[in-house]
């Protein structure tokens, strides 16, 4: 890292492989570094001042982790997102809803979120999260100027972090409150290109209308009389509503000056089929938006993660030259014997096409497999993957089946209509799945691949039944896979990617030991094919069963 001459450089290692450590470690020598050599120019020169910068940002995702590393390294200050701190002059509320004209000053004094943001601003050593960092540096301009480093884990998560940054979404809500009916021609390539111009020119006059709507609700907060403490209530939907309408003009402006033909259109379905929203977003991430958002907020970025694509696809998906890049791919130290990847005898061909005609065979095809797997693990705790609701579906409805057989009881989580809720599902299934020391459970799950640690007796088998490719019904993602063979590669890359996150879940440790199966041909075929695209400390684990 310290060699390096790249602003971007990129560590893939292994989970387990203590980045946090190493990246806590550089930060810290830098540090050590820059304050040395500030001692030493004060020393030669009392009346210059220290010219080195002192802090740096370790950036991870979600608040989870930041608490974990909080424990790990005490002296850091963790900074959390304003919803996490209470209002100290409304305490029903959070800092998110600060009515900051009226809070008394006492109170300002007091409050907490500010005094914690305070706190580590003055600490060289920060650990926030994307969500946090990525609203600081681009709407309030702090934790930037004086940082010449972020550290960031779990990095291969901020492409799409970006993405969202810069997506225009019209939900059909906001639509009917402006009251200006879509374009004739919803397609963008409708009419020789006629329907992105017209577009082009609904969007203008939704500008128009958003304006309007700015306009307004600054004047009503200017009407406000901010000492009423019964109007508290309505300033915080006031101050929300004009961040949001803020947020909205921007990306307006973002999308008049830079939508073209690559753009991707899509109207977003809810889960009874209907319109809830169109969006836009660019086929692959503009250099001009990363600079913006991302890479002018620091002069160096060190990028860590267990998986990430090469350099070409990098600088396609995160807006920069791939020259800017340097990459350093860290091998496993955990023993081979420890942690098998094997491919199942007997494997089953899980293409989509044969899922979704629920072909008999293949589906009794897996359902033996996994039969044979779990009677080899008797007794044993472990995680199904099961990549789909429809294969998930297939495994669940066996569960009686395979404890008479293999004594084993499984567990899943439900898809939920709401995104959130389905989080929230998921996250109580885990946890029980966690807290629960009973032998022979398993945790059954189509999106459990990543951000899950099962050490130990948690869990000594991982069994992987479908190859995670990304779903082709999303977009961008056909687009990407069928306009350029940088796409078809990213496309490959990205399952092999999420294949490599799964195995990661289970043999968290040097002594941890455990087995992963996989039984899908698309998996076993990329294996094969694409080695030079899979690490080597996965390839030199390969069996068979
Ligand atoms: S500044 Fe006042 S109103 Fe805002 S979050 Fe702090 S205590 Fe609450």
């Amino acid at each position: 890292m310290n060699n390096s001459k790249c602003k971007v450089s990129i560590i893939c290692a292994p989970c387990g492989s203590g980045k946090s450590l190493a990246g806590m470690l550089y930060g810290a020598a830098l540090y050590g570094a820059a304050m040395k050599d500030n001692k030493n120019k004060d020393k030669d020169n009392k009346n210059t001042a220290s010219g080195h910068k002192l802090h740096f940002n370790y950036i991870c995702n979600g608040i989870q982790l930041q608490s974990q590393l909080q424990s790990d390294f005490p002296t850091a200050s963790v900074m959390k997102g304003r919803a996490n701190f209470e209002c100290n002059y409304m305490p029903s509320l959070t800092a998110e809803d600060c009515v900051y004209e009226t809070c008394p000053p006492q109170k300002k004094e007091m409050c907490e979120y500010k005094k914690h943001k305070i706190t580590a601003l003055l600490n060289p050593v920060r650990i926030l999260n994307y969500a946090y960092i990525l609203n600081e540096v681009n709407y309030i301009g702090q934790f930037s100027a004086d940082t010449p480093l972020w550290i960031c884990d779990e990095a291969d998560i901020l492409d799409q972090t970006l993405q969202n940054m810069i997506e225009l979404r019209f939900s059909i809500n906001m639509i009917k409150a402006i009251g200006k009916g879509i374009p004739k021609f919803k397609t963008p390539n409708a009419q020789n290109g006629q329907g992105l111009k017209l577009w082009k020119q609904w969007a203008g006059e939704v500008r128009e209308a958003v304006k309007v709507e700015l306009y307004e609700l600054l004047k009503q907060l200017s009407n406000i009389d901010k000492k009423q403490t019964f109007q508290l209530e309505r300033l915080t939907e006031l101050n929300n509503s004009i961040k949001r309408t803020k947020r909205m003009l921007e990306r307006i402006n973002i999308f008049l000056n830079h939508v073209s033909e690559d753009w991707i259109f899509e109207e977003q379905k809810n889960s009874y089929g209907r319109v809830k929203a169109y969006s836009w977003k660019p086929l692959w991430m503009p250099e001009v938006f990363a600079e913006q958002y991302l890479w002018r907020h620091a002069e160096k970025f060190v990028l860590m993660s267990a998986t990430f694509p090469p350099r070409q696809i990098v600088a396609k998906t995160m807006g920069i030259k791939i020259e800017d890049i340097d990459y350093l791919e860290i091998k496993s130290d955990f023993p081979v014997k420890n942690r098998p990847v094997i491919i199942a005898d007997n494997p089953v061909d899980m293409r989509f096409k044969q899922i979704e005609n629920n072909i008999q065979e293949n589906k009794e095809k897996l359902l033996k497999t996994i039969d044979r797997i779990l009677t080899y693990h008797k007794g044993q705790r472990g995680i199904i993957h099961t990549h789909s609701w429809k294969i998930n579906g297939w495994v669940m409805k066996n569960r009686g089946v395979f404890k008479k057989r293999t004594g084993h009881v499984l567990i899943s989580h439900k898809p939920e209509k709401d995104d959130k809720e389905k989080m929230q599902t998921r996250d109580i299934i885990t946890k029980k799945f966690i807290e629960k020391q009973v032998n022979g459970l398993v945790f059954v799950s189509p999106s459990s691949g990543r951000g899950l640690d099962l050490p130990d007796d948690l869990a000594r088998f991982a069994i992987i039944c479908k190859a995670p490719f990304l779903n082709l019904k999303d977009k961008q993602v056909s687009q990407r896979l069928y306009r350029s063979d940088i796409g078809k590669l990213w496309y490959k890359i990205s399952m092999i990617l999420e294949s490599v996150q799964m195995m990661g879940r289970i043999v968290r440790n040097r002594t941890d030991w455990g087995k992963v199966y996989i039984i899908d041909l698309a998996l076993i075929d990329s294996i094969a094919k694409d080695r030079k695209y899979w690490p080597e400390y996965i390839l030199e684990a390969v069996e068979v069963e």
